[in-house]
């Protein structure tokens, strides 16, 4: 069996799943629920707080295609993608090591196109202060 890192491992995959961050989820499962998700979200804190977790959950809850209320089956096809990295829609971006301005044309010619497969396009971008002590997570354009 191939190795898996822990926190891939055990990464939340719903929003039930989120421990510590009740209030955050809540708020979500609402604006999900409501089919009221803002273009973007800004998560920060401290390294392990669920922050990339909570914005994968986010961009499984409103690309899945057989959603429970709030949460995302986990899964149909969307779900499988997302949660396993490989969603063309999903755009990940470490810019702790990503913030040249080709990085950013790349971004930018990359959002501008409609989503292949999900609804909507996600997008997670990090900061470089998020190693330390900050990030930032931008799911839903
Ligand atoms: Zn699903």
């Amino acid at each position: 069996m191939a190795y898996q890192t822990l926190y891939l491992k055990y990464r939340s995959q719903r929003f039930g799943e989120l421990v510590g961050q009740d209030a955050i989820a809540q708020t979500l499962r609402n604006a999900v629920e409501q089919g009221r998700v803002a273009h973007a979200y800004l998560f920060s804190g401290v390294r392990g707080t669920g922050k990339t977790s909570t914005a994968r959950i986010l961009a499984k809850a409103i690309n899945c295609l057989d959603r429970k209320g709030a949460e995302p089956c986990g899964v149909c096809a969307n779900c499988v993608e997302i949660a396993s990295g490989a969603a063309v829609d999903l755009i990940e971006i470490d810019a702790a090591s990503n913030r040249g301005i080709d990085e950013i044309r790349d971004l930018r010619e990359r959002v501008k196109y409609l989503p292949a497969v999900c609804g909507l396009r996600a997008r997670d971008h990090r900061t470089a202060q998020d190693s330390a002590d900050g990030g930032l997570a931008l799911p839903a354009l």
